[in-house]
């Protein structure tokens, strides 16, 4: 059983997806079948503009956006509250002129007002980054909020909400987020091998007015702007099965709908967050209310190490979790609720085998009462 944090199980559909037969590009058929994908991808993240799918996954689409996006004549503001973050502020870096970053330990999330007085003290800022949810802490950004504030400040907003999107409600518009970076390898339980883009109009037109926005180039973002129309060429092969596979976890997406898939998140999340209180252990969010619905991070005893447990839990009981990254490496477990396993039972299901294999390795924690709490959390 897969409770990873990406990527994760994928839907018994976009398995069946897979096996489709790989149209050629050009083929009339599939020239249709991408731009309606498209056109669901739209949908789904209820844009005026159409989203861009780049050919590689999350990471190849932050390094994109770093170049496309970015140039020289860029005072930008990273906003950093655990390891991605702290990454893409590294991939900028050479693509403008002044990097600030507004740091905050990485079990809190970043403070709306300490932005704004941020952005008061530097009129020049001109693009402000943020990872939404930072995977390897499990905590959510208030990205609205910062949003609201970014807009008002004349800035462009660019957020990463790769492990996020899908699995709650977060929306590029809403929120006022020029450059959307997601994928299906997270809540859309799809393989990894996509980015997802939501592209604002004014982000269109900055990357249109940057000279060093790449062409040509598997980083290229303008290259793709109007490939998702049925008739216009394709800048190179798109992964023909990896949008087979996307196309039903939209389908499934939007015919589960939207609320119904975040709130099964959530509650699959409380359940796990509960049992793990209950079983004498912490959660690594400073607070309840900054913690992750689609992924849950336990601080783990001293006494054991994060490989020693992962090892057990798959041993033992068939489970593999997640280790922490960066400054949580070493340090936790990470219980991934994300696309097929955002279900309550698997709470219970994760619960049971880290429960059991940190009471093999010596560890008094009580697996009854963790099961127990998630139950009663489940059945409210
Ligand atoms: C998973 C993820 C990515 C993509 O990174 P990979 O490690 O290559 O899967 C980017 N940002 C966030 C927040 C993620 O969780």
């Amino acid at each position: 059983m897969t409770l990873t944090t990406g990527p994760v199980d994928a839907y018994p559909e976009v398995l069946r997806a897979l096996s489709r037969t790989v149209l050629y590009d050009y083929d009339p058929a599939f020239q249709h079948f991408y731009e309606n994908v498209c056109l669901k991808l739209q949908k789904a993240l209820e844009t005026k503009t159409v989203p861009v799918i780049l050919q590689g996954e999350p990471v190849l689409g932050l390094q994109a956006v770093a170049a496309s996006f970015f140039n020289k004549a860029d005072i930008v503001l990273n906003l950093v509250s655990g390891a991605y973050g702290d990454g893409f502020g590294e991939w900028v870096r050479p693509h403008c002129g002044e990097l600030l970053e507004l740091r905050t330990p990485f079990n809190e999330v970043i403070d709306v007002e300490k932005v704004r007085q941020m952005l008061a003290s530097r009129p020049d800022i001109s693009v402000v980054s943020i990872c939404h949810h930072d995977t390897p802490s499990g905590t959510i950004n208030p990205v609205a909020a910062i949003g609201q504030a970014v807009r008002e400040h004349g800035a462009l907003f660019v957020v990463d909400a790769v492990s996020s999107f899908a699995g709650m409600d977060i929306m590029p518009e809403p929120c006022c987020v020029d450059m959307f970076v997601t994928g299906p390898n997270k809540c859309m339980g799809c393989p990894p091998g996509l980015t997802i883009l939501g592209v604002s109009e004014r982000a269109w037109k900055k990357m249109h007015a940057n000279p060093t926005a790449p062409r040509d180039s598997v980083l290229s973002i303008l290259d793709w702007e109007h490939a998702w129309k049925a008739g216009q060429p394709f800048p190179y092969t798109p992964s023909v099965s990896e949008i087979n596979a996307l196309d039903a976890g939209l389908d499934r997406y939007l015919e589960e709908g939207p609320q119904a898939v975040w709130t099964r998140h959530d509650l699959t999340a409380r359940a796990c967050r509960a049992g793990i209180k209950a079983a004498g252990l912490e959660i690594w969010a400073a607070h309840d209310s900054i913690a992750s619905p689609t992924t849950t991070v336990v601080r783990l005893p001293q006494t054991v190490t994060d490989t020693d447990v992962l090892e057990v839990a798959r041993r033992r009981y068939g489970v593999i979790f997640s280790i922490g990254r960066g400054e949580t490496k070493g340090r936790v477990i990470r219980i991934g609720h994300m696309g097929p396993t955002a279900q309550p039972i698997y709470a219970v299901a994760g619960l049971a085998a880290l429960c059991g294999a940190l009471g093999e390795l010596g560890v008094d924690v009580d697996a009854g009462a963790a099961c127990a709490a998630a139950l009663s959390v489940i059945r409210q």
